[in-house]
């Protein structure tokens, strides 16, 4: 998908996020000159995006790739207790590969994002339940005995996640090793995006957030889940 070897910064070139620049290069392909098109594009919650496009009217090869401009320079583990039905409201900003653990009184369960994804505490919680039950929709309703008895090792975090979310003695535990995850403020909205605030933003009585090593941003790793 993405490979490492043309970095904007090879070309020697400053970028600004949404303004197209136009380079000569030589094709790697006939040695006559072509024409490299480099594009940034920001986004205000995971690493920006460098579109580089090359084509060459001598011959017609054509190249284009996508490259991520890494911004976090360390990861982040985030801890969250939460007791307050307002804390399902808020936004979670959660990077590819990152675990998931959710964990309430001797019950819990862990589970790895698949993509980058936006959204609130509570559909963060109800796609892991939903994943581990392999239902093609969100529960709206709680699920009932019966729905429950044909999950066999699934029934018991199939209820223990539903009763989380009534009940709210949560513990939430989110591990990026890249570094974009975090958890808003109650009431907080998405407008300011998340990159730019610095980490003491997102901390509270309710939330606490580290900085842990930094991993390379890869390939997702395999995605599993694990239940206690
Ligand atoms: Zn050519």
């Amino acid at each position: 998908m993405t490979e490492e070897s043309e970095r904007p910064e090879d070309h020697g070139v400053e970028l600004q996020p949404n303004e197209p620049l136009s380079l000569s290069q030589t094709c790697m392909s006939c040695g006559n000159e072509g024409r490299l098109s480099l594009l940034l594009v920001p986004d205000i919650f995971f690493p920006d995006v460098v579109i580089t496009c090359f084509s060459c009217t001598e011959c017609g090869y054509r190249d284009r790739q996508m490259d991520r401009v890494e911004s976090a320079v360390e990861g982040v583990k985030i801890t969250c207790r939460f007791k307050n039905s307002q804390d399902l409201k808020r936004y979670v900003v959660i990077s590819a590969g990152t675990e998931v653990k959710i964990e309430s009184g001797e019950h819990g369960v862990t589970y790895t994002q698949k993509d980058d994804a936006v959204m609130v505490v509570e559909s963060l919680i109800r796609y892991v339940l939903e994943t581990l039950i392999s239902r093609g929709t969100l529960p709206e309703d709680p699920l009932t005995e019966e729905e429950t008895r044909g999950l066999d090792e699934y029934q018991k975090i199939a209820l223990f996640l539903q009763e989380s979310l009534t009940d709210l003695d949560l513990v939430l535990v989110l591990e990026d090793k890249k570094g974009d995850t975090r958890v808003l403020p109650v009431g907080e909205s998405l407008e300011k995006g998340t990159k730019s605030l610095p980490l003491e933003y997102f901390t509270d009585e309710c939330v606490e957030i580290v900085r842990i090593e930094k991993e390379d941003r890869g390939e997702n790793g395999e995605s599993g889940e694990q239940i206690w």
